[in-house]
């Protein structure tokens, strides 16, 4: 079989569903390579692999089977059963990345409730690890919620196994220990500790404290986001005691599944604020000045 793949949302990251399918379809004996429309009637069947719902969609009109998945066009998608329990990965389809991706678990214990996991996830689950990037020089550990993998140290030891350095998003303070804290300083980081603090009514601060007698605030990166459910009060408090922690925030404005809502302008300048460490640390929000003319000091009155 000849087959096509389409990353509807562009090459901006590896693409994993694209990359498992064609593993297996090499696997297999199949000619597999990005579906170019030039040469639209050779293929016997295309994917068409969407992560995001405001991604315009392929409207090539292809030849031959076209089988579309990812959240983007499906929450509730899957990849075939057979090339879900396969571990291969053909990373040869994005030569330009040269790191891993690696999940140990899929599924939250959570239900926030602007998140999608559990519901196209399910509870948390441990997971068999992928196969890795030949040619990677660090591992982009892409769980969601890495420590309530009952799991976890195994996933540790897998890592400290490869000696690569690792981006490891997906940490929930909530349920971190200091036993959880001894092991994650064991990684080398290729970046930052990601984790989040998404929802106003719980307070972190008692938390942070704690992570932070153990781990280096400079190593740590906070997720805020702004513009669900959120007052500017509880975002600026959020922000400010993140930063009196010296932990880095970053602000992301709430985005719909459906894509229908708009960031406010108030969002789009906070995040402008806060997501650039030079203004970030030079002046204060109120002083920020995003327009001629306009201070966001505005905002806090
Ligand atoms: S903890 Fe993270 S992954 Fe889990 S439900 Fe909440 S936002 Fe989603």
């Amino acid at each position: 079989m000849k087959i096509g793949l389409v990353d509807v949302d562009g090459h901006n990251f590896p693409n994993l569903a694209l990359m498992r399918l064609s593993a297996w379809h090499k696997a297999h004996g199949d000619c597999v390579e990005w579906a170019d429309p030039m040469f639209g009637d050779d293929y016997d069947r295309i994917y068409k692999s969407k992560i995001f719902t405001f991604t315009p969609d392929d409207t090539f009109p292809w030849n031959c089977e076209v089988i579309k998945g990812g959240t983007g066009y499906d929450v509730r998608s899957r990849l075939p059963i057979e090339v879900e329990q396969s571990t291969a990965m053909d990373y040869s389809l994005y030569p330009q990345y040269p790191f891993s991706i690696q999940f140990f678990s899929r599924g939250c214990i959570r239900h926030c409730p602007f998140c999608l996991v559990h519901d196209k996830e399910g509870a948390i689950h441990p997971v068999e690890p992928l196969q890795l990037n030949p040619n990677g020089k660090h591992i982009e550990v892409l769980d969601n919620n890495f420590f309530a993998n009952p799991e976890w140290k195994s996933a540790i030891d897998y890592l400290l196994a490869t000696k690569q350095k690792v981006n490891l998003h997906g940490v929930d303070i909530r349920i971190m220990n200091e036993e959880q804290a001894y092991w994650l300083n064991k990684l080398r980081l290729h970046r930052n500790i990601h984790i989040a603090w998404d929802l106003p009514t719980l307070d972190l601060t008692g938390k942070l404290r704690e992570v932070t007698r153990y781990i280096k605030p400079y190593k740590i990166m906070c997720y805020v986001l702004v513009g669900f459910n959120s007052t500017i009060d509880e975002d600026m408090y959020r922000i400010e005691t993140l930063r009196s922690f010296g932990i880095k925030p970053y602000v992301m404005p709430y985005r719909d599944f459906e894509n229908k809502r708009i960031p406010t302008q108030y969002e789009k300048d906070l995040a402008q604020y806060v997501n650039k460490p030079m203004i970030f640390k030079s002046c204060t929000f109120a002083d920020f000045s995003p327009r001629k003319g306009f201070k966001c000091k505005k905002y806090l009155q």
